[in-house]
């Protein structure tokens, strides 16, 4: 076990304890050379985890949300278009980002808990001119795994820059960003790659630093690549402090990714997620997401009939075990569990258990010991 309790959510997911212990160092000057080696193990980690060879990589105090912004409007300049590719929560919210910058979004919805077929992309843009797509890679809300390869092969060889959102995929499920022609892959630490909350992480392709280039300004000052840039490629610079201790921590975070291996993390989330959801199923709970769409990083789950969702995550809370609601228009109806970062076997049995345990004492009929028998031919021996 990381901790004392599982915080089995969508992220922040449980922090390994080496990473802890790079976050506790002495916080020392951004310009000292312990921290500027560290600052450039991690925007190295990063780029080869986005397998974006030319890419330039940036990280900067903040989260998610302004990972999206700086990737945004680096590339898009107020009156331009933008093609929104959205199944769910944090598709949408690209919507909202654009607006606030003048920028226009069509948005291109899936039904919650489905993909946006592929054909629905490829009339948009037969239809309309853009200048970027913008792509969820796993809807946090929905937990649907959007078909990436397949929306890529449309967008090959157009101008419309690819954005993506890797925030719940990005350490967890592939994403060849150079194979996949993505331009700007946008990130945060806190779920798959397993570092506390702190810094948004970018990376721009050549051609995505070409496009800011063009611009005559961004409408960004703390987040336009360009101030950033000398910094990023040489980390003893300054211009705006950067959170010294997170570096360390998500530094020691991409190493563990690293020595780990890109192929077996990733064969790992997908294991662990097939198991923990073969677990829940066995107890009678339903996966929301379409069948063909799940993410290997969280699960969504329908509670069963008569299950009140405070008292159900109450219990399992009570039992030390953090579990996540439903968002939107599935709030109250469905949990999520987050199975992704530096969990393994033991972290998935233990909320497997607790779920179990939790429905059963709010008054759900479960099968006694199903989720763990469903779940070990999958959660194999080790473990990682
Ligand atoms: N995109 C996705 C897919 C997310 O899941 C989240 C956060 N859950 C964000 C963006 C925003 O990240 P943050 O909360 O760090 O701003």
């Amino acid at each position: 076990m990381l901790a004392d309790r599982l915080t089995m959510i969508p992220g922040p997911t449980p922090v390994h304890p080496r990473i802890l212990a790079a976050l506790a160092r002495a916080t020392t000057s951004h310009l000292d050379p312990v921290l500027v080696a560290e600052f450039k193990s991690a925007l190295d980690g990063f780029r080869t985890l986005g397998r974006m060879a030319e890419g330039k990589p940036f990280i900067v105090a903040g989260g998610g949300t302004l990972a999206m912004e700086m990737a945004l409007v680096n590339v898009v300049a107020p009156g331009e278009r933008v093609l929104v590719v959205s199944q769910g929560y944090f598709g949408d919210r690209w919507g909202d980002l654009a607006a606030s910058f003048g920028i226009e979004a069509e948005l291109l919805r899936a039904r919650w808990g489905e993909a946006v077929p592929p054909e629905q992309v490829a009339g948009a843009l037969a239809g309309g001119s853009y200048r970027a797509v913008t792509i969820t890679h796993v809807d946090t809300s929905t937990g649907t795994g959007a078909p990436i390869a397949e929306y890529c092969r449309l967008l090959a060889g157009r101008d419309e820059l690819v954005i993506l959102d890797g925030v719940c995929a990005t350490g967890g499920i592939d994403e060849p960003c150079d194979a996949w022609g993505v331009d700007v892959l946008l990130t945060a630490p806190q779920k798959a790659i397993g570092a506390p909350p702190g810094v948004a992480m970018c990376l721009f392709s050549p051609r995505a630093m070409a496009r800011r280039h063009s611009l005559a300004r961004a409408s960004a000052y703390y987040a336009d690549v360009l101030r950033w840039l000398p910094i990023m490629e040489d980390p003893g610079r300054y211009y705006s402090t950067p959170c010294v201790n997170e570096i360390f921590a998500v530094a020691e975070a991409l190493r563990i990714v690293h020595e780990e291996g890109l192929e077996a993390r990733f064969a790992r989330h997908a294991r662990l997620g097939a198991a923990c959801r073969a677990g829940l199923e066995a107890l009678g709970l339903a996966t929301f997401t379409a069948p063909d769409c799940r993410a290997a990083t969280l699960s969504v789950m329908r509670l069963p009939e008569g299950v009140d969702d405070a008292a159900f995550r109450r219990e399992a809370y009570r039992r030390g075990v953090t579990l996540a609601g439903g968002l939107g228009p599935i709030a109250g109806k469905a949990f999520r569990v987050g199975h992704m970062g530096n969990i393994g076997v033991a972290e998935i049995a233990a909320t497997l258990e607790t779920v179990e345990a939790s429905l059963a004492s709010v008054g759900a009929k479960v099968p006694h010991g199903a989720a763990l028998a469903a779940a070990a031919p999958l959660l194999g021996g080790e473990g990682a």
